[in-house]
C-alpha cells in the first residue's frame, strides 16, 4: 500500500485527503516510478481547491510534477534505478499524478533527471521553473541579447517569476521585477533583479502604445499587465506569455505588433515536445545554482498540501512549494 492525495467529487460532495492505495489501483503505463518529491504549482492549487475545472475525471491524484526513481519498466528507454522527472502531459489532471508515493506513467512523458540536480532540487524547479526555462529560451532564440535593454518579469515573486529572474540574471540580462509584494524587494534582488516595480503600474487599462522600455518580457499574469507590457516593448522586442495569475483576458491592441514589430510568444509547458523540454532543463542545470534553489524553496508534507492551495491562488506564496510525499 502507498499514500496518495486523492480528490473525490460526486455532485456537490467533494473531498481531498491523504488515502492509502494499492499499486493495482494505479492507471496504465509502462513505467512505475517511486516518487520522492512533488510540488504545488498554480494549476495544482486549482485542482485541489476545485476553483477551476482542471481535473477531468474522479477520483484523481493531483500533482502535475514529480521526481523519483524507476522501480519497474517495460519501456526499453527506462531501467530500474533511473532517476526521472515528469512535468505536465495532463498528469494530475486526467491521469493520476505526483502527489503520491507511486505513479505509473508513459515512458514518453519522462525526462532523465539532469546530473546537476537531486530529486528535491528538480521539484523546487518543477513545472513553474521548467516553464521559466521555456520562456527564457524563447527570448534568447528570438535574438534578444543582454546588452539590448531591460527585461521585465511579471508575477515576479511566484514560481515562474522567481526562476525566470535567476535564469535571466545568470544569462547576463538586466532584469526588472514586477511584483505586488514590495516587502520582497530584497528577495527579488537576491535572485538577480536589478530593480522592482509595483505591479499596480501595469495592472490597469493603458494606452495601446506607451514609452518603449522592455527589450523582452516574461509574463506570468496575463490581463492588462500583458497588454501594457506589449505596449511598452521596444521595437522588434519579444514577450513570452505563459500565465494568467491576473486574468485570462488579453485586452490589447495590434499596435505594438504592426507598428513596432513586437513578437508575442505563447508558452505551453504541458504538451511541449521532448526537444524544448530537454533544452529548458539543460538551461536550468547550467544556470541555476543550489543556493538559489534553497532561497526559493518551502518544504511541506503531503498532508499539508490541501491547506496551502488557497494561499497559492491568493498569490500569498513566495517562490516554490516542494512536497515530500514520503
Ligand atoms: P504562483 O502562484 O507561484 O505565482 C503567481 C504570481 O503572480 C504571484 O506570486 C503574484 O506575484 C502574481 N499575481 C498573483 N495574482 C495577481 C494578480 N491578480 N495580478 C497580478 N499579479 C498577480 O504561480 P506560478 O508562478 O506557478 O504560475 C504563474 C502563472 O503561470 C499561473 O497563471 C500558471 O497557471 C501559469 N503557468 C503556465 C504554464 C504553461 O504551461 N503555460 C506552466 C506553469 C505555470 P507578485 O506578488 O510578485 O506580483
Amino acid at each position: 500500500m502507498f499514500k496518495a492525495l486523492l480528490i473525490n467529487q460526486s455532485g456537490d460532495d467533494r473531498s481531498v485527503q491523504v488515502e492509502s492505495l494499492a499499486p493495482d489501483q494505479l492507471p496504465e503505463g509502462e513505467v512505475l516510478v517511486r516518487v520522492d518529491y512533488s510540488t504545488i504549482n498554480y494549476k495544482d492549487a486549482l485542482a485541489i481547491t476545485g476553483a477551476a475545472p482542471v481535473v477531468r475525471s474522479y477520483p484523481m491524484v493531483p500533482g502535475i510534477d514529480l521526481a523519483g526513481v524507476v522501480e519497474e519498466s517495460s519501456d526499453e528507454r527506462w531501467g530500474v534505478g533511473d532517476k526521472v522527472v515528469l512535468n505536465g502531459w495532463g498528469v494530475g489532471e486526467g491521469h493520476w499524478g505526483g502527489l503520491a508515493q507511486y505513479a505509473r506513467l508513459r515512458g514518453d512523458w519522462l525526462v532523465a533527471l539532469p546530473d546537476a540536480f537531486d530529486t528535491r532540487q528538480a521539484m523546487i524547479i518543477g513545472t513553474a521553473g521548467y516553464t521559466a526555462g521555456l520562456c527564457v529560451d524563447a527570448l534568447v532564440n528570438h535574438g534578444i541579447a543582454p546588452g539590448d535593454g531591460e527585461v521585465l518579469v511579471t508575477g515576479a515573486s511566484g514560481g515562474v517569476g522567481s526562476i525566470a529572474i535567476a535564469l535571466l540574471k545568470t544569462a547576463g540580462y538586466d532584469v526588472v521585477a514586477s511584483t505586488g509584494k514590495a516587502s520582497e524587494e530584497a528577495y527579488l534582488k537576491s535572485l538577480g533583479a536589478s530593480s522592482i516595480i509595483d505591479r499596480a503600474e501595469l495592472s490597469e487599462a493603458g494606452k495601446p502604445m506607451q514609452r518603449e522600455r522592455w527589450a523582452g518580457v516574461v509574463d506570468a499574469v496575463g490581463g492588462f499587465t500583458l497588454a501594457n507590457a506589449c505596449a511598452q516593448t521596444r521595437y522588434r522586442g519579444a514577450l513570452a506569455a505563459c500565465g494568467l495569475a491576473q486574468s485570462m483576458d488579453f485586452p490589447a491592441s495590434v499596435a505594438p505588433f504592426i507598428l513596432r514589430g513586437v513578437t508575442l510568444y505563447g508558452i505551453d509547458s504541458v504538451m511541449a515536445p521532448l526537444a524544448p523540454r530537454e533544452q529548458a532543463w539543460a538551461r536550468l542545470a547550467r544556470d541555476i545554482k543550489a543556493d538559489t534553489l534553497e532561497a526559493v524553496a518551502t518544504d511541506i508534507t503531503l498532508g499539508e498540501a490541501p491547506g496551502v492551495a488557497a494561499d497559492v491562488l491568493a498569490g500569498k506564496i513566495k517562490g516554490r512549494l516542494v512536497v515530500d510525499v514520503n
